[in-house]
Formats: C-alpha cells, structure tokens, sequence
C-alpha cells in the first residue's frame, strides 16, 4: 500500500536526518525558501547547491545532537553528530530564524524555493529554468 504522504497544512513541517537521531518540526510556514549556490553553502553541504528554508524559531523545535561549526561570523552550521547530514544554517543576527534544508523534510516537496542566491558563485554547469528571482549575492530575508 502506497504510504500517504504527511499534509503540511495538517501536520506542520517535519523532517529529519539520514539516520533519524535529529528530528525538526515547524508549524509556521517559512517565512522564505532560497537555493544558496555559494562556495561555503557548497563545501558545508558536499551538494552544487544548498536549499533551505528559513523559519521563525519560535514556531520551530528539534530534537536529536548536532555538531556545530562557525562557517563565518554570522552563521553557525549544524550537521548531525552521528550520520553528518547538514541540517541547519543557524543565523546569529538575527538569532531568531533557522535554516534548514528542504531536502531532509519529510515531504521534501513541500517546500519550495523561491529565490536563488549567490548566483554568481553558480556553478557554470548549473543552468537555472524555473524562472525565480536570481540575486547575484545574498538576501535578506522579511522580518518574522
Ligand atoms: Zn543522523
Ligand atoms: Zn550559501
């Protein structure tokens, strides 16, 4: 039987890492989704590009260890401790909002970008069709 995909309407959204030891919920719709295609995006993720929602941390819970690492003065990166999938860009200022990336929800589908940034660190192979806004270098985000 074919297993009936979550409603995020319903149940908020949800997800988790490969292993399944960090967990995230929110139940808020994100206040942003963005396709990062910087060289630090890149590295930290091991992927062309990081897709990520951004959503309000008080409509926002996880459970599960993460190691942490500071990728610049502004961002600390969050992957799992055990099976290190990368799960959370985690702001400083604002402090506020998280990160996470759209791939480990469980409806991966559910969320969906709308805007990519840092397009001009793109790599050369990548050709963008889905006509969404491009931004050269970053983004900042709508206030919660
Ligand atoms: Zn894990
Ligand atoms: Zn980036």
């Amino acid at each position: 039987m074919r297993r009936k995909a979550p409603d995020a309407r319903m149940d908020g959204f949800q997800g988790g890492c490969l292993c399944g030891q960090v967990r995230w919920r929110a139940w808020a719709a994100p206040l942003n989704v963005r396709v990062c295609h910087c060289g630090l995006c890149r590295r930290a993720t091991g992927a062309p590009f990081f897709a990520r929602a951004i959503f309000a941390l008080q409509a926002f819970e996880r459970t599960g260890e993460t190691t942490a690492w500071p990728s610049s003065r502004r961002i600390d990166r969050h992957a799992c401790a055990r099976c290190g999938t990368a799960m959370f860009a985690a702001p400083k200022d604002p402090p506020a909002r998280i990160g996470v990336a759209i791939a480990t929800c469980d409806a991966p589908d559910a969320l969906r970008p709308d805007c990519h940034i840092w397009v001009d660190d793109k790599l050369p192979w990548l050709s963008l069709a889905d006509g969404l806004p491009q931004y050269g270098q970053g983004f900042v985000a709508r206030s919660a």
